[in-house]
């Protein structure tokens, strides 16, 4: 089995030999290949998704993805910025169904800003669609109007077969879970959301076993915060998703905890924690570690058919959690603060 292996900028390169680490010890005939992304393939080659990073990328058959960004790439035409090497791989590859689960463990509870009766047990996941909306709509750009004035524009659609394959793998993980299926949009507003729900309603006849309600983005922000054990899946599109899963990455005290998975209509995936690059703490050896790991855990389920070698790994974070181990972002009262190295190396021991 052949692992793209892409770093990226800042904490990137740190959590993933934590990460690799872990691979290594399952003990399988893994074949890695590392390629840069991002602002260190700017800096090396000059764009953030080198031609050889993307032939790469697919013909592995999974990829692991680090972070990538930072502050010094900001001011670079879009094209290059770091952003747009990820972009690039979801659109390349047809990665289009974003898998982020929001789990809350027992040990973190007193880590969440949320009470812990809120946030006890919690267990969501929010699929976010990832190829279209208004982050790739065109035109985009800036423009004069009539009169003079400049006018900054984007556009938002979506076409009825993005939506529909998007519809089929909620429903699908719906099932596979407690049945309950919320599509957000802001129907109320957007003429694309209201098709979206439409479209959402059509699919839904095929799955009678599913309960499909659907729930005005602005509202869904504040149940997120108020009721969050209240959802199952929640399926939205590319920018409700980004916002929202990142919001609910926080309930579970930290974004540092949260893996995530993009897959294309075989189940092809690129997997990688759900924050950033975290340019304020790169090259201090304190980033955690866990999201990276647990995204390996979801690679070998969803790409490399191992589920038993995945659950060996999510057995083994939660024995360090158990175990009273917390990086900063998770430091709870009665925990032993280690940097990510020593959360690595723990996570191999109780492998
Ligand atoms: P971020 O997720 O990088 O950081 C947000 C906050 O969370 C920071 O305080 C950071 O220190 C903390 N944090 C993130 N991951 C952590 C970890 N594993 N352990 C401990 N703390 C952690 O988001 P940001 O600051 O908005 O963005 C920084 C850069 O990352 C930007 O260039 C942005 O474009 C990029 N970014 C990349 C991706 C990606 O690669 N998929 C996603 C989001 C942001």
């Amino acid at each position: 089995m052949n692992i793209a292996i892409l770093p990226g900028d800042g904490i990137g390169p740190e959590i993933m030999s934590e990460a690799v680490k872990v691979l290594k010890a399952l003990g399988e005939s893994f074949e890695f290949e590392i390629a840069p992304v991002g602002g260190a393939a700017y800096d090396a080659v000059g764009h953030p998704l080198p031609e050889s990073t993307l032939k790469l990328a697919k013909e592995a058959d999974a990829i692991l993805f680090g972070a990538v960004g930072d502050w010094k790439y900001d001011k670079l035409a879009r094209e290059l910025r770091s952003e747009q090497a990820i972009l690039g791989l979801r659109k390349h590859l047809t990665l289009f169904a974003n898998f982020r689960p929001a789990i809350l463990y027992l040990e973190l509870a007193g880590a969440s800003s949320l009470k812990p009766e809120i946030v006890s047990g919690l267990d969501i996941l929010i699929i976010r669609e990832l190829n279209g909306d208004i982050y790739f709509g065109q035109p985009r750009g800036v423009r004069t109007l009539d009169g003079g004035e400049k006018q900054g524009f984007d556009t938002m659609h979506y076409s009825e077969s993005e939506v529909r394959r998007i519809a089929h793998v909620a429903f699908q993980a719906a099932m596979k879970r407690d049945g309950k299926l919320t599509s957000v949009d802001k129907a109320n507003v957007l003429e694309t959301s209201q098709f979206w729900r439409d479209i959402m309603i059509d699919v839904a006849k095929e799955y009678p076993n599913v309960e499909l309600s659907h729930m005005y983005v602005d509202n869904a922000a504040m149940q997120l915060v108020k009721a969050p054990k209240s959802f199952d899946v929640i399926v939205t599109g590319n920018m409700f998703g980004d916002i929202l899963s990142d919001e609910a990455a926080m309930l579970t005290g930290s974004i540092g905890m949260l893996p995530s998975a993009s897959l294309d209509k075989d189940s092809k995936g690129l997997y990688e924690p759900s924050h950033g690059s975290a340019p304020d703490i790169a090259g201090k050896g304190v980033a955690n570690p866990l999201a990276m790991i647990l995204s390996v855990a979801m690679m070998l389920r969803f790409s490399l058919n191992l589920p038993e070698q995945a659950a060996r790994v999510e057995t083994a974070v939660k024995k360090v959690l158990a175990q009273g181990l917390r990086t900063a972002d998770i430091q709870t009262k009665d925990g032993r603060l280690v940097g990510t190295k020593e959360m690595g190396d723990a996570v191999l021991a109780s492998l």
